[in-house]
């Protein structure tokens, strides 16, 4: 029964089953209105209540600042990899257009000459226009690749490449002062933790903080598999994007916290005939952030059972931890400690993966390895895992080994049973 398994999946991942339980009611007759929580209209009172209070509960428990919008999209971490790239060109088209045309003296864009505005921004866009990445594993590499697709190759710059410092592996990050980073790139993307390759930034890069004036490089970041369980320095990003499959809910929404400054008012994206004479993509509608800000994330039909099913997760953890997120933060680094120490007191039967200092503390990859053999080894210890009722614990396809992925719902006891199993099948 579901009570027996631990299931450590990298996402889908576990949900709390009081949260499945009450949705399975939500599904049949939420709030005694005879109809569903999946069939109710995306733009009923009921769908704008659960939207409101996801968001009002999502800003409480990480303290997201008041100068930041939270938007329920779809397509996944996969479509922001593609959204991001629209979107902060965009915004750096905009920003380029109002410094050309400060020095073109015109007071609008109206009011310039166009031809010369045009040649002016297809200068600055050939000769400027950059888009950093930090790859640390697999996902960020996807991020950066998909900028290269869809802008060219031309316009990323490769800031950093952690295989470029541990033999052609992911598993380190390499030292801050080797980046390259671009002058007044249009962001800096970097992915928080990597899901497969199990390495997660340790904190907030340290050349990336903004200066006292709050004036900093536009910082964007990818934390799909471990939002909600660390305290974040939300004012340091323009933009934080997760699906919510791990940590968050179920597969189905994604979520971007975005700077306030990025979207109009403040920065209207250029219009597409613009974009198109400076020979860039025009995001489709879907993925345009002011048209998802605009309409409170109801642009098109959202699932709102997804979002329904993230809010009463928040609901759980708020009602759970009243110190927020550090205290989920607390419960997420003692369980990684208790499973870390249990690999670490048999080194040589376990091989962690990424190195000590950049060790996920949601995805533990490790190898497995007794007489010289780690293939026949690892699948015994998947065997006999699952047989104990520790489940979903195969490593990534393309990297092979052992992870356990320790997203918020798995309990400390779950954690402390995957660690007394490291030790005894070490011993056995
Ligand atoms: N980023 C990270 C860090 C991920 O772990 C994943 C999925 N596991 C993705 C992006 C892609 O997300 P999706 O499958 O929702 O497109």
């Amino acid at each position: 029964s579901r009570a027996d398994i631990t299931y450590f999946g990298a996402g889908p991942a576990l949900l709390p089953t009081s949260v499945l339980e009450e949705a399975s009611q939500a599904l049949l007759n939420y709030k005694d209105t005879g109809l569903g929580i999946a069939e109710h209209s995306h733009r009923s009172q009921y769908a704008a209540d659960i939207i409101n209070q996801a968001k009002s509960d999502l800003t409480t428990y990480l303290d997201i600042p008041e100068d930041y919008e939270i938007l329920f999209m779809q397509g996944g971490g996969t479509g922001e990899f593609s959204a991001t790239v629209y979107n902060l060109v965009g915004a750096w088209v905009t920003r380029k257009k109002a410094e050309i045309l400060k020095q073109l003296g015109a007071q609008s864009e109206e009011e310039a000459n166009q031809e010369e505005l045009v040649t002016a921004l297809k200068k600055a866009v050939d000769t400027e226009l950059k888009l950093d990445y930090l790859v640390t594993g697999g996902w960020s590499l996807k991020a950066y690749q998909e900028a290269g697709r869809l802008l060219g190759p031309e316009y990323t710059n490769l800031a950093t490449d952690s295989r470029t410092v541990n033999e052609g592996k992911f598993g380190k990050i390499p030292d801050e002062s080797t980046w390259k980073l671009s002058k007044n790139a249009a962001m800096v993307y970097y992915c928080d933790n990597e899901t497969v390759d199990g390495v997660e930034f340790p904190k907030f890069p340290d050349t990336l903080i903004p200066d006292s004036n709050g004036e900093g490089p536009i910082v964007v970041a990818d934390m799909s598999s471990n939002i909600l369980s660390r305290r974040i320095p939300v004012k340091n990003f323009s933009a934080i994007f997760f699906g919510a499959q791990k940590n968050l809910g179920s597969t189905g929404v994604t979520v971007v916290i975005i700077k306030k400054s990025l979207l109009p008012p403040a920065c209207p994206q250029p219009s597409p005939a613009l974009m198109r004479k400076l020979g860039l993509p025009v995001p489709p509608i879907v993925f345009s952030y002011e048209t998802v800000a605009k309409n409170n994330s109801l642009y098109n039909t959202l699932s709102i059972f997804d979002v329904y099913i993230a809010g009463q997760v928040l609901k759980k953890l708020l009602a759970t931890f009243p110190d927020k997120v550090d205290g989920q933060q607390a419960v997420a680094d003692q369980k990684a400690d208790i499973i870390y120490k249990a690999l670490e007191a048999h080194p040589n039967v376990y091989r962690i993966v990424p190195d000590k200092s950049v060790r996920s503390r949601m995805n533990i990859c490790f190898r497995v390895t007794i007489n010289n053999d780690t293939d026949g080894t690892e699948a015994r210890f998947l065997k006999e895992a699952t047989a104990v009722g520790l489940t979903g614990l195969k490593g990534h396809r393309s990297v092979g080994g052992i992870r356990a992925s320790n997203y918020n719902s798995i309990p400390l006891a779950g954690a402390q049973k995957l660690a007394d199993f490291i030790n005894n099948f070490a011993q056995a």
